[in-house]
Protein backbone atom coordinates (compact mmCIF):
# COMPACT_ATOMS: atom_id res chain seq x y z
CA UNK A 1 0.00 0.00 0.00
CA UNK A 2 1.46 3.30 -0.92
CA UNK A 3 1.78 6.02 2.15
CA UNK A 4 -1.20 7.37 0.91
CA UNK A 5 -3.17 4.92 0.22
CA UNK A 6 -2.34 3.79 4.15
CA UNK A 7 -3.30 7.32 5.25
CA UNK A 8 -6.52 7.00 3.38
CA UNK A 9 -7.49 3.46 4.53
CA UNK A 10 -6.53 4.86 8.23
CA UNK A 11 -8.80 7.67 8.41
CA UNK A 12 -11.34 5.65 7.16
CA UNK A 13 -10.93 3.52 10.09
CA UNK A 14 -11.02 6.42 12.14
CA UNK A 15 -14.31 7.78 11.01
CA UNK A 16 -15.61 4.38 11.65
CA UNK A 17 -14.51 4.73 14.80
CA UNK A 18 -15.85 7.99 15.02
CA UNK A 19 -19.57 7.51 13.85
CA UNK A 20 -19.91 4.49 16.52
CA UNK A 21 -18.56 6.71 19.15
CA UNK A 22 -21.20 9.12 18.24
CA UNK A 23 -23.89 6.62 16.60
CA UNK A 24 -26.70 6.84 19.45
CA UNK A 25 -28.25 3.88 19.41
CA UNK A 26 -24.75 2.12 20.19
CA UNK A 27 -24.20 4.79 22.76
CA UNK A 28 -27.88 3.58 24.36
CA UNK A 29 -26.46 -0.17 23.71
CA UNK A 30 -23.12 0.66 25.64
CA UNK A 31 -24.65 2.19 28.34
CA UNK A 32 -27.47 -0.68 29.07
CA UNK A 33 -24.88 -3.07 28.26
CA UNK A 34 -23.00 -1.34 31.33
CA UNK A 35 -25.65 -1.82 33.68
CA UNK A 36 -26.72 -4.63 32.95
CA UNK A 37 -23.16 -6.38 33.50
CA UNK A 38 -22.81 -4.52 37.00
CA UNK A 39 -26.45 -5.95 37.71
CA UNK A 40 -25.49 -9.42 36.50
CA UNK A 41 -27.94 -9.71 34.03
CA UNK A 42 -28.28 -12.71 31.74
CA UNK A 43 -27.28 -11.17 27.85
CA UNK A 44 -30.45 -12.99 26.23
CA UNK A 45 -32.85 -10.64 28.62
CA UNK A 46 -30.79 -7.76 27.86
CA UNK A 47 -30.67 -7.73 24.53
CA UNK A 48 -34.37 -8.32 24.31
CA UNK A 49 -34.30 -4.81 26.06
CA UNK A 50 -31.79 -2.99 24.20
CA UNK A 51 -34.19 -3.80 21.26
CA UNK A 52 -37.37 -1.72 20.36
CA UNK A 53 -40.39 -3.32 20.36
CA UNK A 54 -41.59 -1.94 17.35
CA UNK A 55 -40.66 0.24 14.80
CA UNK A 56 -42.18 2.13 11.39
CA UNK A 57 -40.62 4.16 8.64
CA UNK A 58 -43.26 6.21 6.78
CA UNK A 59 -42.53 8.05 3.61
CA UNK A 60 -44.83 11.37 3.66
CA UNK A 61 -45.29 13.22 0.59
CA UNK A 62 -45.89 16.62 0.70
CA UNK A 63 -47.85 18.94 -1.88
CA UNK A 64 -45.33 21.95 -1.50
CA UNK A 65 -45.77 25.80 -2.43
CA UNK A 66 -44.13 25.35 -5.70
CA UNK A 67 -46.96 23.22 -6.88
CA UNK A 68 -44.41 20.01 -6.60
CA UNK A 69 -44.29 16.94 -4.50
CA UNK A 70 -41.78 16.51 -1.83
CA UNK A 71 -41.62 13.24 0.40
CA UNK A 72 -40.21 13.33 3.65
CA UNK A 73 -38.84 10.09 5.48
CA UNK A 74 -39.81 9.99 9.31
CA UNK A 75 -39.99 7.56 11.95
CA UNK A 76 -41.90 6.39 14.91
CA UNK A 77 -40.25 3.77 17.06
CA UNK A 78 -41.62 2.09 20.02
CA UNK A 79 -38.82 1.02 22.44
CA UNK A 80 -40.73 -0.96 25.49
CA UNK A 81 -44.41 -0.75 27.05
CA UNK A 82 -43.25 -3.08 29.46
CA UNK A 83 -44.26 0.28 32.46
CA UNK A 84 -47.32 1.49 30.42
CA UNK A 85 -47.71 3.37 27.07
CA UNK A 86 -45.01 4.28 25.15
CA UNK A 87 -44.16 7.95 25.43
CA UNK A 88 -42.17 10.81 24.00
CA UNK A 89 -41.33 13.39 21.48
CA UNK A 90 -41.22 14.07 17.65
CA UNK A 91 -37.87 15.32 16.12
CA UNK A 92 -38.12 17.44 13.18
CA UNK A 93 -34.37 17.76 11.88
CA UNK A 94 -32.23 17.24 8.89
CA UNK A 95 -29.96 14.74 10.88
CA UNK A 96 -32.74 12.41 12.03
CA UNK A 97 -31.94 8.82 11.22
CA UNK A 98 -33.51 5.52 12.24
CA UNK A 99 -30.98 4.65 14.88
CA UNK A 100 -31.18 8.25 16.58
CA UNK A 101 -34.79 7.50 16.76
CA UNK A 102 -33.79 4.44 18.41
CA UNK A 103 -31.90 5.65 21.01
CA UNK A 104 -33.63 8.35 21.59
CA UNK A 105 -36.82 6.03 22.08
CA UNK A 106 -35.01 3.68 24.59
CA UNK A 107 -33.72 6.56 26.62
CA UNK A 108 -37.48 7.56 27.22
CA UNK A 109 -37.98 3.65 28.82
CA UNK A 110 -34.90 4.91 30.97
CA UNK A 111 -36.03 8.40 32.08
CA UNK A 112 -39.79 7.17 32.81
CA UNK A 113 -38.38 4.30 34.75
CA UNK A 114 -36.00 6.39 36.49
CA UNK A 115 -38.25 8.97 37.72
CA UNK A 116 -41.17 6.54 38.15
CA UNK A 117 -43.92 7.04 36.40
CA UNK A 118 -46.36 4.60 34.51
CA UNK A 119 -45.22 4.78 30.97
CA UNK A 120 -42.57 3.34 28.39
CA UNK A 121 -41.10 4.62 25.67
CA UNK A 122 -41.01 5.85 22.48
CA UNK A 123 -39.88 8.44 20.19
CA UNK A 124 -40.10 10.13 16.44
CA UNK A 125 -38.56 11.86 13.80
CA UNK A 126 -38.92 13.58 10.63
CA UNK A 127 -35.47 14.17 8.42
CA UNK A 128 -36.14 17.77 7.38
CA UNK A 129 -35.17 21.35 7.94
CA UNK A 130 -37.73 23.36 9.23
CA UNK A 131 -36.31 26.61 9.05
CA UNK A 132 -36.81 26.06 5.12
CA UNK A 133 -40.56 25.34 4.97
CA UNK A 134 -43.32 27.55 4.73
CA UNK A 135 -46.06 27.38 7.90
CA UNK A 136 -48.23 25.35 5.28
CA UNK A 137 -46.04 23.15 4.17
CA UNK A 138 -44.76 22.67 7.96
CA UNK A 139 -48.99 21.55 8.69
CA UNK A 140 -49.29 19.88 5.66
CA UNK A 141 -46.31 17.41 6.89
CA UNK A 142 -47.61 17.62 10.02
CA UNK A 143 -50.99 16.25 9.67
CA UNK A 144 -49.87 13.77 6.97
CA UNK A 145 -47.15 11.91 9.10
CA UNK A 146 -49.87 12.00 11.88
CA UNK A 147 -52.08 10.14 9.56
CA UNK A 148 -49.54 7.26 8.71
CA UNK A 149 -47.95 6.84 12.00
CA UNK A 150 -51.98 7.00 13.45
CA UNK A 151 -51.61 3.12 13.48
CA UNK A 152 -49.04 3.23 16.35
CA UNK A 153 -50.13 6.41 18.56
CA UNK A 154 -53.04 6.57 20.81
CA UNK A 155 -53.65 7.38 24.25
CA UNK A 156 -53.25 3.77 25.64
CA UNK A 157 -50.49 2.77 23.17
CA UNK A 158 -48.13 5.69 22.47
CA UNK A 159 -48.44 9.48 23.20
CA UNK A 160 -46.36 11.99 21.30
CA UNK A 161 -44.50 14.97 22.10
CA UNK A 162 -42.42 17.86 21.26
CA UNK A 163 -38.42 17.68 21.09
CA UNK A 164 -36.01 19.31 18.81
CA UNK A 165 -38.02 22.06 16.66
CA UNK A 166 -41.45 20.97 17.30
CA UNK A 167 -43.81 23.04 19.66
CA UNK A 168 -46.89 23.40 20.87
CA UNK A 169 -48.29 24.57 17.48
CA UNK A 170 -47.45 21.18 15.88
CA UNK A 171 -48.93 19.06 18.54
CA UNK A 172 -52.11 20.93 18.28
CA UNK A 173 -52.08 19.84 14.95
CA UNK A 174 -51.37 16.41 15.74
CA UNK A 175 -54.11 16.25 18.05
CA UNK A 176 -56.60 18.04 15.28
CA UNK A 177 -55.80 15.39 12.78
CA UNK A 178 -55.99 12.51 14.97
CA UNK A 179 -59.93 13.59 16.15
CA UNK A 180 -60.64 14.95 12.93
CA UNK A 181 -59.94 11.12 11.59
CA UNK A 182 -60.93 9.32 14.37
CA UNK A 183 -63.98 11.06 14.63
CA UNK A 184 -63.91 11.72 18.27
CA UNK A 185 -61.94 14.19 20.77
CA UNK A 186 -58.44 13.05 21.27
CA UNK A 187 -56.37 15.36 23.50
CA UNK A 188 -54.90 12.65 25.39
CA UNK A 189 -53.26 11.17 21.93
CA UNK A 190 -50.16 14.32 22.26
CA UNK A 191 -48.74 16.02 25.20
CA UNK A 192 -47.05 19.34 24.89
CA UNK A 193 -50.34 20.98 23.39
CA UNK A 194 -51.32 24.56 23.60
CA UNK A 195 -53.37 25.50 26.84
CA UNK A 196 -56.35 26.54 25.01
CA UNK A 197 -56.80 22.98 23.47
CA UNK A 198 -55.68 20.67 26.00
CA UNK A 199 -52.43 21.62 26.84
CA UNK A 200 -50.83 21.84 30.97
CA UNK A 201 -50.20 24.82 32.75
CA UNK A 202 -45.95 24.44 33.02
CA UNK A 203 -45.45 21.95 30.43
CA UNK A 204 -43.64 24.54 28.20
CA UNK A 205 -41.25 25.33 31.25
CA UNK A 206 -40.98 21.97 32.64
CA UNK A 207 -38.03 20.64 31.03
CA UNK A 208 -35.98 23.64 32.05
CA UNK A 209 -37.30 23.86 35.32
CA UNK A 210 -36.02 20.38 35.81
CA UNK A 211 -33.07 20.99 34.76
CA UNK A 212 -32.47 24.28 37.59
CA UNK A 213 -34.10 21.86 40.24
CA UNK A 214 -31.74 18.83 39.19
CA UNK A 215 -28.96 21.43 39.39
CA UNK A 216 -29.88 22.58 42.88
CA UNK A 217 -29.94 19.32 44.13
CA UNK A 218 -26.17 18.23 42.90
CA UNK A 219 -24.49 21.35 44.17
CA UNK A 220 -26.15 21.11 47.75
CA UNK A 221 -24.78 17.21 48.00
CA UNK A 222 -21.08 18.81 47.02
CA UNK A 223 -22.17 21.36 49.74
CA UNK A 224 -22.54 24.30 47.30
CA UNK A 225 -25.53 26.44 46.49
CA UNK A 226 -26.91 28.13 43.45
CA UNK A 227 -26.48 31.98 44.28
CA UNK A 228 -22.89 32.95 42.69
CA UNK A 229 -22.42 29.41 40.74
CA UNK A 230 -21.00 30.33 37.08
CA UNK A 231 -23.08 28.34 34.40
CA UNK A 232 -22.38 27.87 30.75
CA UNK A 233 -25.64 26.81 28.81
CA UNK A 234 -25.00 24.49 24.92
CA UNK A 235 -28.32 25.38 22.99
CA UNK A 236 -30.99 28.17 23.98
CA UNK A 237 -34.08 26.53 22.75
CA UNK A 238 -36.54 25.17 24.64
CA UNK A 239 -34.25 23.43 27.13
CA UNK A 240 -31.67 25.68 27.49
CA UNK A 241 -33.20 29.24 27.66
CA UNK A 242 -36.05 28.24 30.29
CA UNK A 243 -33.15 26.39 32.53
CA UNK A 244 -30.53 29.74 31.88
CA UNK A 245 -33.28 31.88 32.76
CA UNK A 246 -34.66 29.91 35.63
CA UNK A 247 -31.02 28.92 36.79
CA UNK A 248 -30.47 33.30 36.60
CA UNK A 249 -33.24 33.82 38.46
CA UNK A 250 -32.18 31.68 41.61
CA UNK A 251 -28.76 33.30 41.45
CA UNK A 252 -26.64 31.56 39.63
CA UNK A 253 -24.24 33.52 37.09
CA UNK A 254 -25.26 32.53 33.66
CA UNK A 255 -21.68 33.40 31.66
CA UNK A 256 -21.69 31.70 28.43
CA UNK A 257 -24.93 30.49 25.95
CA UNK A 258 -24.63 29.20 22.70
CA UNK A 259 -26.88 27.94 19.59
CA UNK A 260 -26.73 26.62 16.10
CA UNK A 261 -25.85 30.66 15.64
CA UNK A 262 -22.63 30.82 17.67
CA UNK A 263 -21.92 31.53 21.76
CA UNK A 264 -22.21 34.67 23.61
CA UNK A 265 -19.79 35.16 26.66
CA UNK A 266 -19.63 37.91 29.61
CA UNK A 267 -17.56 37.02 32.37
CA UNK A 268 -19.88 39.35 34.64
CA UNK A 269 -23.04 37.36 33.98
CA UNK A 270 -25.59 37.44 30.63
CA UNK A 271 -28.62 39.39 31.10
CA UNK A 272 -31.02 36.12 30.52
CA UNK A 273 -34.21 37.85 30.45
CA UNK A 274 -32.87 40.21 28.34
CA UNK A 275 -31.68 37.48 25.69
CA UNK A 276 -34.72 35.54 25.94
CA UNK A 277 -36.56 38.38 25.08
CA UNK A 278 -34.41 38.99 22.02
CA UNK A 279 -34.36 35.47 21.04
CA UNK A 280 -38.03 35.49 21.01
CA UNK A 281 -38.42 38.41 19.06
CA UNK A 282 -35.79 37.44 16.30
CA UNK A 283 -37.31 36.03 13.20
CA UNK A 284 -35.23 32.52 13.22
CA UNK A 285 -35.17 32.65 17.37
CA UNK A 286 -31.24 32.47 17.31
CA UNK A 287 -29.36 34.34 19.54
CA UNK A 288 -27.21 35.94 16.54
CA UNK A 289 -26.96 39.73 16.86
CA UNK A 290 -27.30 40.16 20.10
CA UNK A 291 -25.01 42.81 21.72
CA UNK A 292 -24.78 44.22 25.21
CA UNK A 293 -21.83 45.82 26.91
CA UNK A 294 -19.04 43.28 28.26
CA UNK A 295 -20.62 40.44 25.83
CA UNK A 296 -18.06 39.18 23.62
CA UNK A 297 -19.19 36.35 20.92
CA UNK A 298 -17.16 33.01 20.82
CA UNK A 299 -17.40 30.12 18.36
CA UNK A 300 -20.23 28.01 19.19
CA UNK A 301 -18.04 24.98 20.69
CA UNK A 302 -15.83 27.12 22.69
CA UNK A 303 -19.08 27.46 25.33
CA UNK A 304 -18.45 23.58 26.05
CA UNK A 305 -14.96 24.29 27.27
CA UNK A 306 -15.29 27.52 29.58
CA UNK A 307 -13.92 27.84 33.10
CA UNK A 308 -17.75 27.41 34.62
CA UNK A 309 -18.84 25.62 37.73
CA UNK A 310 -22.01 24.17 36.02
CA UNK A 311 -21.71 22.89 32.39
CA UNK A 312 -25.61 22.61 30.75
CA UNK A 313 -25.59 20.73 27.35
CA UNK A 314 -28.87 21.65 25.99
CA UNK A 315 -28.33 21.00 22.39
CA UNK A 316 -28.16 17.69 20.77
CA UNK A 317 -26.69 13.24 21.10
CA UNK A 318 -22.85 13.42 20.78
CA UNK A 319 -21.55 16.85 21.86
CA UNK A 320 -19.28 15.69 24.56
CA UNK A 321 -17.11 13.56 23.03
CA UNK A 322 -13.17 11.61 23.33
CA UNK A 323 -12.26 14.43 21.35
CA UNK A 324 -12.91 17.31 23.55
CA UNK A 325 -14.02 15.77 27.02
CA UNK A 326 -9.92 16.60 28.11
CA UNK A 327 -11.02 19.66 27.98
CA UNK A 328 -14.39 20.27 29.75
CA UNK A 329 -13.49 22.52 32.37
CA UNK A 330 -16.82 22.77 34.89
CA UNK A 331 -17.38 20.37 37.63
CA UNK A 332 -20.41 19.75 37.60
CA UNK A 333 -22.21 18.57 34.15
CA UNK A 334 -26.60 18.83 33.54
CA UNK A 335 -27.49 17.18 30.99
CA UNK A 336 -30.30 19.17 29.09
CA UNK A 337 -30.12 17.62 26.05
CA UNK A 338 -30.79 13.58 25.32
CA UNK A 339 -27.15 11.65 24.67
CA UNK A 340 -24.78 14.68 25.16
CA UNK A 341 -22.16 12.53 26.13
CA UNK A 342 -20.33 9.72 24.38
CA UNK A 343 -19.42 6.68 27.18
CA UNK A 344 -15.68 7.24 25.88
CA UNK A 345 -16.14 10.77 27.19
CA UNK A 346 -17.30 10.16 29.82
CA UNK A 347 -14.64 7.67 31.29
CA UNK A 348 -12.60 10.68 30.74
CA UNK A 349 -14.73 13.02 32.80
CA UNK A 350 -14.85 10.21 35.16
CA UNK A 351 -11.20 9.82 35.65
CA UNK A 352 -10.92 13.82 35.79
CA UNK A 353 -13.32 13.92 38.62
CA UNK A 354 -16.39 15.33 36.84
CA UNK A 355 -19.72 14.65 38.40
CA UNK A 356 -22.16 14.09 35.87
CA UNK A 357 -26.18 14.72 35.79
CA UNK A 358 -27.42 12.00 33.33
CA UNK A 359 -30.03 12.70 30.51
CA UNK A 360 -32.51 10.48 31.46
CA UNK A 361 -32.82 12.25 35.12
CA UNK A 362 -31.95 15.41 34.79
CA UNK A 363 -34.08 16.27 31.49
CA UNK A 364 -37.01 14.04 32.60
CA UNK A 365 -39.00 17.13 33.92
CA UNK A 366 -40.46 17.15 30.40
CA UNK A 367 -42.21 13.99 30.53
CA UNK A 368 -43.08 14.14 33.82
CA UNK A 369 -45.47 17.26 32.79
CA UNK A 370 -46.48 15.34 29.62
CA UNK A 371 -47.20 12.37 32.09
CA UNK A 372 -49.74 15.15 34.17
CA UNK A 373 -51.17 16.41 31.07
CA UNK A 374 -51.94 13.49 29.54
CA UNK A 375 -54.02 12.71 32.76
CA UNK A 376 -55.63 15.98 33.17
CA UNK A 377 -56.90 15.33 29.64
CA UNK A 378 -57.93 11.94 30.26
CA UNK A 379 -59.99 13.34 33.55
CA UNK A 380 -60.96 16.13 31.80
CA UNK A 381 -59.89 18.15 34.50
CA UNK A 382 -57.22 20.55 34.78
CA UNK A 383 -54.51 21.67 37.60
CA UNK A 384 -53.27 25.00 38.48
CA UNK A 385 -49.51 25.61 37.63
CA UNK A 386 -48.37 26.11 41.27
CA UNK A 387 -49.82 21.93 41.45
CA UNK A 388 -47.59 20.76 38.59
CA UNK A 389 -44.50 22.91 39.70
CA UNK A 390 -45.01 21.13 43.16
CA UNK A 391 -45.65 17.95 41.98
CA UNK A 392 -42.54 18.03 39.46
CA UNK A 393 -40.24 19.22 41.73
CA UNK A 394 -40.92 16.49 44.34
CA UNK A 395 -40.83 13.82 41.38
CA UNK A 396 -37.58 15.01 40.58
CA UNK A 397 -35.78 15.61 44.17
CA UNK A 398 -37.11 12.14 44.88
CA UNK A 399 -35.79 10.77 41.69
CA UNK A 400 -32.41 13.00 42.17
CA UNK A 401 -32.06 11.13 45.63
CA UNK A 402 -32.58 7.61 44.39
CA UNK A 403 -29.92 7.59 42.15
CA UNK A 404 -27.34 9.67 44.37
CA UNK A 405 -28.15 6.66 47.22
CA UNK A 406 -28.15 3.88 44.77
CA UNK A 407 -24.69 5.73 43.06
CA UNK A 408 -23.37 5.58 46.64
CA UNK A 409 -23.97 2.42 47.86
CA UNK A 410 -22.71 0.59 44.99
CA UNK A 411 -20.12 3.00 44.13
CA UNK A 412 -20.27 4.01 40.42
CA UNK A 413 -21.23 7.20 38.11
CA UNK A 414 -24.59 9.27 38.54
CA UNK A 415 -25.33 7.74 35.03
CA UNK A 416 -24.38 4.04 35.80
CA UNK A 417 -26.89 4.43 38.81
CA UNK A 418 -29.55 5.96 36.91
CA UNK A 419 -29.40 3.04 34.13
CA UNK A 420 -28.98 0.69 36.88
CA UNK A 421 -31.89 1.64 39.02
CA UNK A 422 -34.27 2.25 35.72
CA UNK A 423 -32.99 -0.98 34.24
CA UNK A 424 -33.92 -2.94 37.44
CA UNK A 425 -38.20 -1.31 37.66
CA UNK A 426 -37.90 -2.28 33.59
CA UNK A 427 -37.03 -5.75 34.33
CA UNK A 428 -38.93 -6.46 36.93
CA UNK A 429 -42.22 -4.81 34.81
CA UNK A 430 -40.98 -8.03 32.17
CA UNK A 431 -40.60 -10.42 34.93
CA UNK A 432 -44.29 -9.76 36.25
CA UNK A 433 -45.58 -9.69 32.83
CA UNK A 434 -43.80 -12.73 31.79
CA UNK A 435 -43.09 -13.50 28.23
CA UNK A 436 -45.90 -13.97 25.58
CA UNK A 437 -46.63 -16.54 24.61
N1 LIG B 1 -38.92 15.18 24.06
C1 LIG B 1 -38.89 15.26 25.48
C2 LIG B 1 -37.86 14.30 26.04
O1 LIG B 1 -36.92 13.94 25.38
C3 LIG B 1 -40.27 15.11 26.11
C4 LIG B 1 -40.97 13.82 25.86
C5 LIG B 1 -42.40 13.79 26.39
O2 LIG B 1 -42.81 14.75 27.00
O3 LIG B 1 -43.06 12.79 26.15
O4 LIG B 1 -37.89 13.95 27.19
Amino acid sequence: MTSDKAGQAQATVERALKATEVNPYEMFRTQVGLAGEKLRLPVDLLEMIKRPERVLEVSVPVRMDHGGIEVFTGYRVQHSSARGPCKGGIRYHPGVTLDEVKALAGWMTWKCAVVDIPLGGGKGGIVCDPTTLSEGELERLTRRYTAMILPLIGPQHDIPAPDVNTGARIMNWIMDTATVLRGEPMYAIVTGKDLGVGGARGRREATGRGVMIVTQEILNRLGRGLPGTTVAVQGFGNVGSVAALLLHESGAKVVGVSDVSGALYSPNGLNIPELVDYVARSPNRLIAGYTAPGVEELPGPEVLTLDVDVLVPAALEGQITADNADRIRAKVIVEGANGPTTPEADVILEEQGRVVVPDILANAGGVVVSYFEWVQNLQNFYWEEGETNDRLSRIMRRAFQAVWDYARERKVSLRTAAFMLGLERVVQAIRLRGIFP
